[in-house]
């Protein structure tokens, strides 16, 4: 499986504009991407894959 994440998790935006992160979903592993917006703010986030949710 190697699905690239390449989108926000929280809002759909395209991961292109720096200070973007990506991370491993701390309950299933599974690529978590947040873009620089929506880490400023703070917002949930929710894998995709497992439906865990973290700040
Ligand atoms: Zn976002
Ligand atoms: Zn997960």
């Amino acid at each position: 499986m190697s699905n690239k994440v390449e989108h926000c998790t929280s809002c759909g935006v395209h991961l292109v504009e720096k200070g973007y992160v990506k991370f491993p979903c701390p309950n299933c592993g599974k690529e978590i991407g947040r873009c620089k917006s929506c880490r400023h703010q703070g917002n949930v986030y929710t894998c995709a894959a497992c439906g865990f949710q973290g700040p």
